[in-house]
């Protein structure tokens, strides 16, 4: 990066050292290895905001390690974080807390049938810790001279003032105390110049949402989302032996939904193997829950409790937590320039989760921000005489890819459900294209005042989760957290919903103090963003607290 009238600059900077972001970065050196690339991540190192399942789909991250280190296969890292492979896989439909019944054969007909669910096959792909990939990813982008800026927040994308071409990112400021008042640490945040930006932010990112706005971006359906609780669990070796290291568990059914009565939510319940004896159990449910005093962790201890799961983690040692949103809304949900249906606009792109590229169908989107990062990559090579073209280019590229054809398989899924519930939603969404488009509200619209009946049997230790995240932030800076009118709170929202951000913030943010509802403990907050698109009067915004705080995950 050079600098210029004080001001830091590359010719291309990127938001998010996440799969995508490090992807395009190092698809941008292996094609063009003097060009300035420049990485800006709001987490201490990369990988430490990096939760995920993950089973990896393979081809992109080959493509991309072929190109930029041969014979990777050899490496030691890649026997470390690329070790694992799937060659046994249970679906597994949960009723009450005894039943289980695998239906893995009905996904493996609906595979050879062409059907859409059988997309959730995923035998022979990576089993993989995201934060770790994502660690080794930014190696490589560092070994082949990409500048990896860890600690660094970006709040907004600064465009010229006829509000066209892009000039840069501006960062947060740090420094600042608990009242906004400039502390003697006090540094502004300054805007790196950059001829191209991309927006590798994942889910409901800052500056990407901000981009959105000013530059008239639109989406044909609201995104829809979900939000991902998960354990790292130390078990047994007789349990990890009965579980088996290339063994993935999907589970449906109980405890987010019944096929009769009871809860009727989106999502359901993973176990993934990971190295050293370790079990990895998460739960995941859609955002347009409408139970007001919903707590995805209860649903997550409900899970842990199910015979089916319990045999392998019973005694078990939780050694790592966190949780993370998905973006759900699909094919509808990506955000296009009206003019010219691109993906970003001008010299600024959007990528991976940012732009909302998961395929719903299988809970999958790694591969596609490794792909859609390439993507971006190589849009901007062939537009560096003309950053304009740019977001017009990418989508091209996109239009003709996997990336385009996976979404739009999995386009209606997630609407269908959303519109008819999962009794319903689950068996009419095999029908996939071939259904109208469903019109969806935004996920907070969904709340009412009807109850979560499972409660388990003892209430969620939150301090001990969060602990479990390693989350930290400096405690001396405003909140980063607002609530936009408290007398929402008072008057609308306790009286009718009970404060529900009390419950379902994973961290334990908010608390009632002084019979006003705030959110008391930013510090520990895992940067997941459900209060923001789940308070039921959208009454909550989340900005970019000073670069270095948050989770650090190691392995999740
Ligand atoms: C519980 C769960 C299970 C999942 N399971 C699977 C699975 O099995 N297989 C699969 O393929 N996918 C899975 N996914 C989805 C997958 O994790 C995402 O699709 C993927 O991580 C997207 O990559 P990304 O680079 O776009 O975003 P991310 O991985 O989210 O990376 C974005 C990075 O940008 C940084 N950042 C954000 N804002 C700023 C800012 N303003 N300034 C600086 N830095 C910023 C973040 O700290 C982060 O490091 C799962 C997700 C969850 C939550």
């Amino acid at each position: 990066m050079g600098t210029d009238n004080n001001y830091n600059k590359s010719s291309v900077l990127i938001v998010g050292a996440g799969p995508a972001g490090l992807a395009c970065a190092i698809q941008l050196k292996i094609k063009k290895p003097d060009l300035d690339v420049c990485v800006i991540e709001k987490g201490p190192g990369p990988g430490n905001h990096s939760l995920s399942g993950a089973v990896l789909e393979p081809e992109p991250l080959h493509t991309l390690l072929d190109a930029a280190l041969p014979g990777w296969q050899q490496t030691d890292s890649a026997k470390d974080v690329l070790g694992q492979r799937v060659d046994k896989e249970s679906i597994m439909f949960f009723a009450g807390r005894k039943f289980s019944l695998n239906i893995f054969k009905a996904i493996k007909l609906a595979k050879l049938l062409g059907l859409g669910v059988g997309q959730m096959d995923g035998s022979g792909h990576y089993i993989v810790w995201l934060s770790k990939l994502t660690r080794w990813l930014g190696q490589i982008a560092g070994e082949l001279g990409v500048e990896v800026l860890c600690g660094f927040a970006a709040e907004d994308v600064v465009l010229d003032e006829s509000g066209g071409a892009v000039c840069g990112v501006r960062l947060v400021d740090q420094g600042l105390d608990k009242e906004g008042k400039e502390s003697p640490n006090f540094v502004e945040g300054e805007t790196i110049e950059a001829d191209f930006v991309v927006l590798a932010e994942g889910c409901d990112g800052l500056v990407t949402e901000r981009f959105i706005e000013k530059a008239g971006l639109q989406r044909d359906c609201p995104q829809l989302y979900s939000l991902g609780v998960k354990e790292l669990i130390k078990v047994s070796s007789e349990q990890y032996q009965a579980f088996k290291d290339s063994h993935v568990v999907h589970a449906m059914g109980y405890p987010v939904w019944t096929p009769v009565a009871g809860p009727a939510m989106f999502g359901g319940g993973i176990i993934y193997p990971g190295a050293d004896e370790h079990l990895a159990v998460g739960l995941i449910v859609g955002l347009d829950w409408k139970y007001h005093d919903f707590n995805p962790q209860d649903a997550l201890a409900n899970f842990k409790e199910h015979k089916y799961v319990k045999k392998f983690i019973e005694g078990g040692t939780v050694v790592e937590a966190g949780a993370k949103m998905i973006p759900e809304g699909g094919y509808y949900a990506i955000p296009r320039d009206p003019g010219t249906g691109a993906i970003g606009k001008g010299g600024v792109l959007i990528v991976g989760d940012s732009a909302g590229f998961v395929n719903m169908l299988k809970i999958r989107g790694v591969h596609l921000a490794i792909d859609s990062g390439m993507k971006a990559a190589d849009a901007i090579i062939a537009n560096l005489d003309n950053p304009s073209a740019a977001a017009v280019s990418y989508t091209k590229l996109l239009e003709v890819s996997g990336i385009t054809k996976e979404m739009r398989i999995a386009r209606n899924f997630r609407q269908t459900i959303a519109r008819l519930g999962p009794l319903f939603g689950m068996p009419i969404s095999v029908l996939g294209g071939l259904l109208p488009k469903f019109k969806v509200e935004p996920d907070y619209e969904s709340m009412t005042t009807a109850r979560y009946r499972l409660k388990p049997d003892c209430s969620f230790d939150k301090d001990t989760f969060t602990a479990m995240a390693g989350t930290e932030h400096r405690e001396e800076q405003p909140s980063h957290l607002e609530i936009t009118d408290s007398q929402i709170c008072m008057t609308k929202c306790t009286p009718v919903f009970d404060s529900p951000c009390i419950t379902f913030c994973p961290a334990g943010v908010y608390e009632t103090v002084n019979e006003q509802v705030k959110p008391a403990n930013p510090s520990n907050c895992l940067h997941c963003k459900t209060c923001q698109r789940k308070c039921p009067f959208d009454n909550i915004r989340w900005s970019c607290p000073e670069g270095g705080g948050g989770p650090r995950y190691k392995r999740m």
